[in-house]
């Protein structure tokens, strides 16, 4: 278990990470790295008005919310606050559920449209959005967030020439 991370500010999430690295790609607006108890799983934050925010002083990065892996095995829960990793317990599912709830909530409100499949997704994430036997994330039961979806479209768009 970690408890700091490097800042790395990239155009492209390159293919193999490192451990305990923050990538963070403006162009594609989101935060990769690897699960910092390492578990060695791929986490991307997209940074939207609806999911998470970054915050650089200048020297160190913060994201809010705080990052919950609850669809790994390791179900890690942190937050990263001035490139300090800042551990939290685990959730009971119930409050997660309802987490995720709130987040469908805020984007159907933010986006002003109720089907999933459309809500946060501009044209450009249409094709990757529309096919889900692609999904990376084998193994949760939960239908897609919105961010496993982006998450997915950002690891597949690395993979293209
Ligand atoms: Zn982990």
């Amino acid at each position: 278990m970690r408890t700091s991370v490097a800042t790395h500010f990239v155009q492209t999430v390159p293919d193999k990470l490192q451990d305990g690295v923050l990538y963070v790609s403006m162009e594609y607006a989101t935060v990769v790295h690897k699960c910092l108890c390492g578990c060695g799983k791929e986490v991307a934050t997209p940074l939207s008005p609806t999911d998470w925010c970054l915050t650089f002083d200048g020297e160190t990065v913060s994201l809010d919310p705080s990052i919950g892996n609850w669809s790994f095995p390791c179900r890690s829960h942190y937050w990263i606050r001035n490139n300090r990793v800042v551990w939290s317990g685990d959730m009971p599912q119930k409050l997660i559920d309802a987490g995720r709830a709130r987040d469908r909530q805020a984007k159907a409100a933010y986006y002003g449209v109720r089907s999933n499949e459309e809500i946060g997704a501009p044209h450009k994430f249409e094709l990757a959005a529309g096919n889900k036997k692609t999904r990376l994330s084998a193994g949760s039961e939960c239908k897609p967030t919105l961010r496993e979806r982006l998450a997915d479209w950002i690891f597949r768009m690395r993979k293209l020439p």
